[in-house]
């Protein structure tokens, strides 16, 4: 098995924990402040990069839902964790090629990351295959980036229709990461605009930075990392 460098998570198990508690309360106030119910609102611990020593202490505070960028660092991670905590949803939060799809659909619960036809009918054929047909969100490339994932927002709305009718897939809402120099709250309400003319009602919105606004918008799913882990030490590029 391949071995990489993973971060140690800032600090201790117990930092950690603090965080997470702390970021539910931020979670409830921000949920309560824009009149919602904060039971509506999932949290998504983002755990890519951090070891399962620093995971265990999230999961032993209760903690679920978890969310992974790269599916073969998750294939080393998870299993085991999941085999001791088998109540544990797993989000894949990151890129999917479809060469990994068949890992992808195995160990995951949710995905947050279909953006195109030819992943969309590969995921439809191994869900089919495995009987396992999971919840998948439709990633939206609101900011128009070319470096980043998504289908872009003009082409969304037949997008969303073919996975639907032509692949079958269990689409459950819109995922979004807006460009880090924009103000969020703009990319967060075209989402939201997209989703509610298909009638979706998730929306995957929302990191550290800015999972409050995303809330005040309407996320139901928010991906929270180094508010919980603490930060991240910058790695190598996917390979
Ligand atoms: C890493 C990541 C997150 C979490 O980012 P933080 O800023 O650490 O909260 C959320 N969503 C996606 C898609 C990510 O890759």
């Amino acid at each position: 098995m391949e071995t990489r460098a993973m971060n140690s998570g800032g600090g201790n198990g117990a930092d950690a924990v603090a965080r997470l508690e702390d970021v539910r309360a931020r979670i409830d106030e921000a949920a309560r402040s824009s009149g919602r119910d904060p039971d509506d609102i999932t949290l998504i611990a983002v755990s890519k990069t951090f070891p399962p020593e620093a995971i265990e202490p999230v999961l032993a505070a209760g903690q679920r839902h978890f969310g992974e960028n790269r599916v073969q660092e998750a294939r080393e991670k998870w299993p085991a964790l999941k085999e001791k905590y088998p109540d544990v949803t797993l989000h894949l939060i990151g890129p999917l090629q479809t060469n990994k799809v068949k890992y992808a659909v195995r160990l995951f619960d949710v995905i947050h990351t279909v953006d195109r036809p030819k992943l969309a009918a590969e995921l439809a054929r191994e869900m089919e295959k495995r009987g396992r047909r999971l919840p998948v969100f439709v990633q939206v490339n609101t900011g128009e980036e070319p470096q980043k994932a998504g289908v872009l927002p003009r082409e969304a709305d037949a997008f969303i229709e073919q996975c639907r009718n032509e692949y079958g897939l269990d689409v459950i809402g819109l995922m979004c990461i807006p460009p880090v120099d924009e103000e969020p709250a703009l990319h967060f309400a075209l989402l939201e605009k997209i989703a509610r003319r298909h009638g979706l009602k998730n929306l995957s919105m929302g990191m550290s930075h800015d999972f409050e606004t995303a809330i005040a918008f309407g996320a139901t799913h928010v991906r929270v990392g180094s508010a919980i882990f603490g930060p991240r030490s910058p790695r190598k590029p996917a390979g």
